[in-house]
C-alpha cells in the first residue's frame, strides 16, 4: 500500500503519520476539527463540567506522610488518578474525545482494547453520552479478560472478538482502522494512549494534561514551590505525558518515566515505525516488534508515544526500569503503609520512587502519579504471591 507522510505532528524525528491515503484523509479531518475545538470556550466549559461532575475532578495531591517517613528522604506526594470514576486516568481522555466526536456529528464510537481497561473507559463514556459503542478485542484477549468483556457489555457496548492473525491487540487495531475507513462519516475512533499517527498523540496529551495542570497548582499551594521530580509509569505513555506536560518547560523539575524491565521500549528501543507512527520500538533479532510481557497489562506494549521518544533522546526526561519483584513489593507497601492499593501499572512508579527518595534530602519533593487503583489486580497479585 502506498504511504503518505505528513509533516505535522512531529516531535523531533518521532511521530508523524505513516498510513494509507484513505486513512490519512480521515486523520486530516480529525486534526482540523481537534484544533478548531480544543480552545473553543464552550467546548472547554463542557469538558470542565463533565470532568468535575462525572469524573470527580479535581482529585487530591495527597502527602504520603508515612511512606515519606518509611523511606527516609524526599517528601512523597501522590497524584490521585486512582480516585477518578472508573478508577484510572483513562476516563479523562475518553470524555475529551467523546465531546469532540459529538461536535463532529459522530453517532458511533469505536475503539480497540487489549486487556480491556480502555474498552471499559470508552464504554463508560459512551453510556453517559448515549453513543453507540463498538469495541474490537483480540479473540484470545476476550477469553483471558472475560470479566472486562462482561463489564463493557453491562455498559451497553458491543464487543467484537477479532479472530484474524493471532487474535491479539494488533489484530484488533487493524480491524478498528478498517471500520473507521469504511464508516468515517458517522464513526469516531477513540484511541486510548499517547500513541498512533498524528493527531492522536497530541490530542491524548491535551486531554491528559489536566493531571499536571492540577498537580502544579496543588504543589504550589501546599509547598510554595515546584517539585524536584515527577514520576509516572509508561505503557503507551498517556498518564506520564499528562503528568509531565506542565513541567516540561520547568528545567528544575526532573521528569522520570518508569517501565517494566520486560518491556523497556524507552531504555532499549530503537527508532522505528509501529502502528503508523515513528517511535522507539523494542525489536527482536528479525527486526520485528518484540513480544513483550508485563505483569501489568497496561504496560505491555513494544512501543511508546512519540513525544516520550523525543524527551528521551533529547535528555529532557529520564526513563528507568523496575523488576516484577520491586513492583509487587511497592504494591504491598503502599497498601499497608498508606491504605491505598495501587494499580500494578502505577506500582511501577511507586517502586522507582522507593529507590530514588532515600538518595535525596528531606527538603526535596517527589510527585508520584498514581494512574489507577488496584482493585482490578488484587486477584492476580493473590495468585502471584501464593504460588
Ligand atoms: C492503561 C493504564 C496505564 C498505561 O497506559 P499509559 O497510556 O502509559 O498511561 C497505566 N496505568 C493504568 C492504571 C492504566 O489503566
Amino acid at each position: 500500500m502506498s504511504q503518505q507522510v505528513q509533516q505535522e505532528g512531529y516531535f523531533g524525528e518521532f511521530g508523524g503519520s505513516f498510513v494509507p491515503p484513505e486513512l490519512q484523509e480521515v486523520l486530516n479531518y480529525l486534526s482540523e476539527q481537534f484544533y478548531k475545538f480544543k480552545d473553543d470556550p464552550e467546548f472547554k466549559e463542557e469538558l470542565r463540567y463533565y470532568l468535575r461532575e462525572y469524573v470527580g475532578r479535581e482529585n487530591p495531591l495527597t502527602y504520603a506522610e508515612r511512606l515519606t517517613e518509611a523511606w527516609g528522604g524526599a517528601k512523597i506526594y501522590l497524584k490521585r488518578e486512582d480516585l477518578n470514576h472508573t478508577g484510572a486516568h483513562k476516563i479523562n481522555n475518553a470524555i475529551g474525545q467523546i465531546l469532540l466526536a459529538k461536535r463532529m456529528g459522530a453517532k458511533r464510537i469505536i475503539a480497540e482494547t487489549g486487556a480491556g481497561q480502555h474498552g471499559v473507559a470508552t464504554a463508560t463514556a459512551c453510556a453517559m453520552f448515549n453513543m453507540e459503542c463498538v469495541i474490537y478485542m483480540g479473540a484470545e484477549d476476550t477469553r483471558r479478560q472475560a470479566l472486562n468483556v462482561f463489564r463493557m457489555e453491562l455498559l451497553g457496548a458491543t464487543v467484537v472478538p477479532v479472530h484474524k492473525g493471532q487474535g491479539r491487540l494488533k489484530d484488533a487495531v487493524d480491524e478498528a482502522l478498517d471500520d473507521l475507513v469504511r464508516n468515517y462519516k458517522n464513526t469516531f475512533y477513540l484511541l486510548g494512549s499517547a500513541v498512533g499517527p498524528h493527531p492522536f498523540p497530541t490530542m491524548v496529551k491535551h486531554f491528559q494534561s489536566i493531571i499536571s495542570e492540577e498537580s502544579k497548582r496543588q504543589i504550589i499551594e501546599k509547598e510554595g514551590r515546584l517539585p524536584d521530580a515527577v514520576l509516572a509509569c509508561a505503557g503507551g505513555g498517556s498518564n506520564a505525558i499528562g503528568a509531565f506536560a506542565h513541567y516540561i518547560d520547568e528545567p528544575s523539575v526532573r521528569l522520570i518515566g518508569v517501565e517494566p524491565d520486560q518491556a523497556p521500549s524507552l531504555t532499549q528501543g530503537v527508532p522505528s515505525i509501529l502502528h503508523g507512527f515513528k517511535c522507539l520500538v523494542l525489536l527482536d533479532e528479525e527486526g520485528q516488534p518484540k513480544k513483550t510481557y508485563s505483569i501489568a497489562a497496561g504496560l505491555d506494549y513494544p512501543g511508546i508515544g512519540p513525544e516520550h521518544s523525543h524527551l528521551k533522546v533529547t535528555g529532557r526526561a529520564e526513563y528507568a526500569t523496575v523488576t516484577n519483584e520491586e513492583v509487587l513489593e511497592a504494591f504491598q507497601e503502599l497498601s499497608r503503609v498508606e491504605g491505598i492499593i495501587p494499580a500494578l501499572e502505577s506500582a511501577h512508579a511507586v517502586a522507582y520512587a522507593k529507590k530514588l527518595a532515600p538518595t535525596m534530602s528531606r527538603d526535596r519533593i517527589l510527585i508520584v502519579n498514581l494512574s489507577g487503583r488496584g482493585d482490578k489486580d488484587v486477584e492476580q497479585v493473590f495468585h502471584m504471591l501464593h504460588k
